[in-house]
């Protein structure tokens, strides 16, 4: 054989081979998008002290990948919205304190329905919309497209199955407030979802019964058995299956499915006993003392042994998904009580959500590794919108001693959130108790994480000091075009 006819060969070899990455790397077999709900960059600086006593020490925050976020909604004004119209400016953002919630003609402060549908519809709407636009059409989510590829979807959460962000990413609906239509949807036989898990059980809060009055009205009532879509619908999931989902509650069921003991169901909803929210299992670090202290404060009404952690129900929804599967699947993991813990004020709840929010990350990290690889997985770590305008203590004079920044206070200076160590609750100062407009981090790690890159829509030089990366960020409607791109071959 000729030199020639080797050089053929290895100019095919290379050609073979570049096509082979090139190709692949436009591909992705699976998708892990984690929300942690109301976590913004003060919120995921204070959850990070809290566990580590260190800025940065998180696994996700070392990803190839970590940037700003933008998370503007938009007006139901009927009107087209500009091009190039944008609902951040980091020198309005910058100016003062009130600022936080700065909108613009045709621009809001989000709310979780409208980022939900933004991240997984890539289109703003306006707040209160489940996957439609401002004028109330439906929009194709991120989850309905992976499906018509051969793909499965699931939803997991630690507030109502159908609350904002699991319904975002896979329902349509005008308001978000109707949970039980939203439900209904969600787990209807033509569903395309295969896994639907959090909370929304009607006899059950943080796993203790629920103590119904034998005068009970109807409004309560209906309310109880709203995030399940009305008592008859319960009663039928009671028998342990609903329109081919087989259905589950106890933890021991979600530990068994997550160790994958037993068979696989092909369709699980998953619904822990607890009707508002799953407190953080995970935050349970054992080498932190004062972690045990702080849970047993924060949620004195709470059976720990009722329930499973956000990583636990991750990992059986993993196993729901991967089985039988070699086309891959879509999933969506949200830490919805960081939100709620922002809105209270409450700085200790909010560091132990962010850590059961972060360990879950840990999980899927592990998962990928173990059971995937980065060349086949995307996984993006994110938050829907700031809660509390958090930042550090002094940030403002609380004249009139309220808890928030309002008329008659007056404004210092943006202070950094106080790191007082490991296991510590940190300084912050809380300036509201609503949503703002600010920055979230956005962190990318898998196929197609560099396609973030590509989408920049400014860099913010104020952020870049004050959380210490490179103050660029994309918009939270990138996520979902990301996300088709390494999807649809
Ligand atoms: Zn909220």
């Amino acid at each position: 054989m000729t030199k020639k006819f080797f050089t053929g060969i290895s100019f095919l070899m290379i050609y073979l081979f570049f096509f082979a990455v090139v190709g692949s790397a436009q591909t992705a077999k699976n998708v892990i998008i984690l929300i942690g709900d109301g976590n913004g960059f003060n919120s995921e600086w204070a959850g990070t002290y809290y566990r580590y006593g260190e800025a940065g020490k998180q696994r996700y925050q070392t990803f190839p990948v970590a940037i700003g976020c933008t998370t503007y909604s938009r007006t139901n004004k009927d009107v087209e919205l500009p091009a190039g119209v944008t609902g951040y400016d980091p020198s309005v953002f910058w100016e003062t304190i009130a600022n936080g919630t700065q909108g613009t003609e045709f621009t809001r402060t989000t709310d979780s329905a409208a980022s939900s549908t933004a991240i997984h519809g890539g289109t703003k709407t306006s707040n209160g919309r489940i996957g439609m636009t401002y004028d109330k059409k439906p929009i194709e989510l991120i989850s309905e497209i992976a499906v018509k590829h051969g793909k499965k979807a699931g939803t997991v959460t630690t507030v109502p199955m159908s609350h904002a962000t699991p319904a975002g990413f896979s329902a349509h609906e005008a308001e978000r407030g109707d949970l039980g239509t939203i439900f209904r949807q969600m787990v209807s036989k033509t569903s395309h979802l295969s896994v639907v898990m959090g909370c929304g059980h009607p006899f059950y809060e943080y796993g203790k019964p629920i103590k119904i009055k034998d005068n009970e009205d109807e409004k309560a009532k209906t309310k109880r058995f709203n995030c399940v879509d009305g008592e008859k619908n319960w009663e039928i999931m009671k028998s342990g299956t609903l329109n081919g989902f087989n259905v589950i509650e106890t933890k021991q069921q979600f530990e068994e499915l997550a160790a994958g003991k037993g068979i696989i169901p092909d369709k699980v909803i998953g619904v822990v006993r607890s009707l508002g929210a799953l407190p953080p299992v995970d935050g349970n670090l054992d080498d932190v003392a004062k972690t045990r202290e702080l849970l047993e404060k924060n949620y004195k009404n709470t059976n720990w042994k009722e329930l499973p952690s956000l990583s636990t129900m991750s990992l059986a929804a993993l196993n729901v998904l991967t089985k039988n599967n070699s086309n891959g699947f879509i999933l969506m993991i949200e830490g919805g009580a960081i939100d709620h813990a922002n809105h209270g004020r409450n700085t200790e709840k909010s560091v132990l959500e962010h850590t059961g929010f972060s360990k879950t990350v840990d999980t899927v990290i592990d998962w990928v590794e173990k059971n995937s690889s980065w060349t086949e997985t995307l996984v993006v770590v994110t938050a829907d919108h700031e809660t509390g305008q958090i930042w550090g203590p002094a940030t403002y004079n609380d004249d009139n001693n309220n808890g928030v920044y309002d008329e008659g206070d007056s404004f210092n200076e943006f202070r950094q959130v106080q790191n007082n160590g490991r296991g510590k609750a940190p300084g912050v100062q809380y300036g509201s108790s609503g949503h703002t407009n600010a920055l979230v981090p956005l962190y990318a790690k898998g196929i197609g994480a560099d396609l973030f890159l590509k989408r920049i829509k400014g860099t913010d030089q104020k952020a870049a000091q004050f959380w210490n990366f490179s103050g660029q960020y994309v918009d939270d409607t990138d996520i979902f075009h990301v996300i088709k791109t390494v999807i649809v071959p």
